[in-house]
């Protein structure tokens, strides 16, 4: 027997109308490209996105239709948010972090019909435009005034000029929530950058959580910064989830430096910031150059800190400094991304700093709707005791399937869990706690590096036998690349000959912080390399580039 309640869809169109009829005087506050502060309303984004949706429909954009955005954080970002997803278009949104080649390879991948970009990006565009084989037109996210004279860019438009004389009137249409909403691709695997589609049923479901009390808590009486960026992960389903309670929402635009990122809390009187660790080291660095006292100054108390492990003495820092409680997070592209929130349990209640820290130190606890679990090598589950480590499975409603296209084939396991790959404990009161890595990528200061392209790109010098990289550790970056190196016999190989080798053959970013020449890897019985024993064994390694 079926319930007899209203089986209305959950579409992101009702998050910005609902926004709109009762959060209406909610600011969205962004710093553009431009230079100056931008104030608008949940009310000027619904409209503004109506605008845009009409804009799309006229330029024959279709239900499915992939809509490209290169964008930092902004207001006509958001309206792309609500505009392409809530017509039932599919918003792609591109790290222009990645270097060229991958942007161009995913926008073909993705089949993207037009791009939207910010000013920052018009060299890129300009350089990509013509390999951009199915984007019919380009749109810049600026007003006439700041229209470059000339560009080698074919069908070149204003945002502004696109949406002006369209009408605010637009009737969000109703259509099937398990319709894609949001594309977004990740490196974090081996081979290829692979999509993450999104649906509006997975987003919708992510963003009430979001705004639960133990999930982020963001609420109508919060205003969030959002540092971590629209283009991962949709700023961890930020926008939808600020529409959703009505929260004032802070966006840093491109100015992710300290001085900037210090002067919005200052200045827009930031409660919560999120983003990745590496954004917060240079807020410190900012702080204590000019000697500043964040918890006079600032109204922040929550600061959400995920993407790579927050370590101990910035949650430290946070709570004596600036007096604001960290929030460690994790999750995933593939898992829209929350996974889990590190908030306390009533037993830490009488715990001094030092003991809460040991708690915060950790990735925390599954929020309701993700299934979380660790295996062996032949997937039996392993206890949640806090000691045993294994590979990191999920499942929930807004875990990826499988990825766009099927790239990669079947990725569930028979139980319909997701290797995350990374490698956890669980404690008997569920926090997980990150303490290795199975996928063989580097994350460094919140964006991929391939090893694999590294150790290749190695292995071409003639004197090279074998080549690894791993992630080292490193304070300002997370991680760095560490390349190790077995010699062929009798060659001669310096650590300045390879780096010289290694340039103009992997871009710039990527080159590993030091080369270090060993007699012999580490293999398994089958001679595969064991990249966790490598790890291990290099784990109190100082870089160089550490200073
Ligand atoms: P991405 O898909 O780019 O968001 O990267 C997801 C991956 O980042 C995870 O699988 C982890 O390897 C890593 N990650 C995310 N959050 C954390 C965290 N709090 N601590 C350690 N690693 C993290």
């Amino acid at each position: 027997m079926l319930g007899l309640m209203q089986n209305r869809p959950l579409l992101i169109s009702t998050v910005i109308e609902h926004a709109a009829n009762f959060h209406s005087a909610a600011e969205i506050v962004s710093r553009t490209c431009e230079g100056p502060i931008h104030r608008c309303s949940y009310g000027d984004i619904n409209r503004r996105s109506k605008q845009l949706a009409n804009a799309l429909t006229g330029l024959g954009v279709k239900p499915g239709d992939r809509i490209a955005s290169l964008a930092w954080n902004g207001y006509r970002h958001m309206e792309m948010y609500f505009g392409v997803s809530g017509m039932g278009a599919i918003l792609h949104t591109i790290n222009p972090r990645l270097f060229p080649e991958q942007i161009e390879y995913i926008a073909n991948h993705a089949e993207d019909k037009f791009l939207f970009f910010d000013l920052t990006f018009l060299p890129v565009v300009e350089k990509l435009a013509a390999a951009m084989k199915t984007v019919k037109g380009f749109v810049l996210m600026t007003d006439r005034a700041h229209m470059p004279a000339s560009t080698g860019i074919p069908n070149l438009q204003c945002y502004e000029d696109l949406i002006a004389n369209q009408s605010t009137e637009y009737v969000w249409p109703d259509f099937d929530e398990n319709t894609a909403s949001s594309l977004c691709y990740t490196s974090g695997t081996t081979g290829n950058p692979k999509g993450v589609l999104y649906s509006h049923r997975s987003s919708l479901l992510h963003s009430m959580l979001a705004c639960s009390v133990d999930g982020l808590g963001l609420g109508t009486n919060e205003t969030a910064l959002l540092v971590v960026p629209m283009f991962h992960v949709n700023a961890w389903g930020m926008p939808y989830a600020g529409a959703l309670c009505g929260a004032k929402l802070v966006m840093p635009g491109p100015g992710l430096d300290g001085k900037s990122v210090y002067e919005l809390m200052r200045d827009e009187k930031v409660t919560l910031a999120l983003g990745v660790p590496t954004v917060w080291l240079m807020l410190f660095q900012y702080v204590d150059a000019n000697k500043l006292e964040p918890k006079q100054d600032l109204s922040l108390t929550r600061v959400v800190i995920g993407g790579s492990s927050a370590p101990r003495a910035m949650c430290e820092r946070f709570e004596t400094n600036f007096g604001a409680f960290v929030m460690h997070a994790w999750g995933m592209t593939e898992m829209s991304p929350l996974g889990t929130v590190c908030n306390l349990l009533p037993k830490h209640k009488g715990y001094n700093l030092q003991q809460r820290l040991d708690i915060q130190a950790k990735q925390g606890r599954a929020v309701f709707g993700v299934e979380m679990r660790i295996t062996d090598d032949d997937g039996k589950v392993l206890p949640n005791d806090g000691k045993a480590f294994g590979h990191l499975m999920v499942r929930g409603p807004w875990i990826v399937a499988s990825y766009y296209r099927n790239e990669g084939g079947v990725i569930l396991d028979a139980d319909g869990y997701f290797d995350t790959g990374d490698v956890a404990t669980i404690d008997p009161d569920g926090y997980m706690q990150i303490t290795d890595r199975s996928k063989d990528v580097i994350k460094s200061g919140g964006e991929w590096i391939s090893s694999i392209d590294l150790e290749n790109a190695a292995m071409g010098h003639p004197a090279v036998a074998e080549a690894a990289v791993i992630g080292a550790a490193h304070t300002k970056w997370q991680e760095r690349p560490l390349l190790i190196i077995v010699k062929k016999q009798g060659q001669q190989l310096t650590r300045e000959d390879m780096l010289q080798y290694l340039e103009g053959k992997i871009v710039k970013w990527w080159t590993p912080d030091d080369v270090v020449f060993v007699d012999e890897l580490p293999h398994t019985a089958t001679g595969k390399l064991q990249k966790m024993k490598l790890r291990e064994q290099f784990k109190g390694y100082r870089l160089p580039t550490d200073v």
